[in-house]
């Protein structure tokens, strides 16, 4: 059996809650799906700590997805001594190190260093299994031109990443219960609850919590709840088969 535990559940902007990241645990292994700059807090507030960790799945390249990776990578290497393994698209890397890691991991001890040196990296196109799981890869939509993927687990469990509404995905897509990106306002880049409400059908509907939202989410609690699942909480455990 898996639990998929919210570490957060926030928008990048949001002070109420921390980044949207989350991690799905079994008896083999610990994955963090994305892994922000609030990632410590958010694993501490668990009673979890790094060296729980034992893999990463980057969806996209945004501080609240990956500058918690420049933790994790300096903790491993001086204080835990190990690598752990790093999922990712291989359309991220080059942004992922050259454009955004290099210029604080870049150095080391020992001289200079790279990604590799504190990960073990797996490029990962389509599908990946990983401690006992089936992770589909999915073509998200969240900024015109850049590379961003979501996840459906073992078909049970759809995990958006940011993304405007996907139609085309989730029409035909297996899974019982889906997290997915949401916003309040009008957004080109995230999903409005009012472009949810439009675009997906309620069956779809009913099945996804609202995941990555703003600190204003009281105020559509009502909304929510009536035409989704509901919102994602932090420390929420969501328990699926393997
Ligand atoms: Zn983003």
């Amino acid at each position: 059996m898996n639990e998929l535990i919210i570490l957060g559940c926030g928008s990048s902007d949001a002070l109420k809650n921390y980044n949207a990241n989350v991690a799905v645990i079994n008896q083999q292994g610990t994955l963090l799906i994305d892994c922000g700059y609030s990632i410590k807090h958010a694993l501490a507030a668990q009673n979890m700590g790094i060296e729980s960790v034992d893999a990463i799945f980057i969806t996209h390249i945004h501080g609240d997805h990956i500058f918690g990776l420049e933790r994790i990578a300096f903790e491993n290497y001086y204080k835990y001594h190990k690598k752990i393994a790093l999922y990712l698209h291989p359309s991220l890397y080059k942004t992922l190190w050259d454009e955004s890691l290099k210029g604080s991991l870049g150095h080391t001890d020992k001289g200079s260093a790279v990604l590799e040196d504190y990960f073990d990296v797996h490029f990962v196109e389509d599908k990946f299994e990983l401690f006992g799981n089936h992770y589909q890869l999915l073509k998200v939509k969240h900024i015109k031109g850049v590379a961003a993927f979501g996840l459906n687990i073992n078909e049970d469990i759809f995990y958006s990443g940011d993304t405007t509404p996907i139609c085309e995905i989730l029409q035909d897509l297996r899974f019982n219960v889906g997290l997915h990106d949401a916003t309040f306002s009008a957004s080109e880049v995230h999903s409005s609850v009012d472009s949810l409400l439009e675009n997906y059908p309620e069956h779809i509907r009913k099945k996804l919590y609202l995941h990555g939202y703003p600190d204003n989410y009281l105020d559509y609690q009502d909304l929510v709840d009536k035409n989704f699942k509901g919102l994602t909480k932090q420390g929420m455990r969501i328990k699926f088969g393997q």
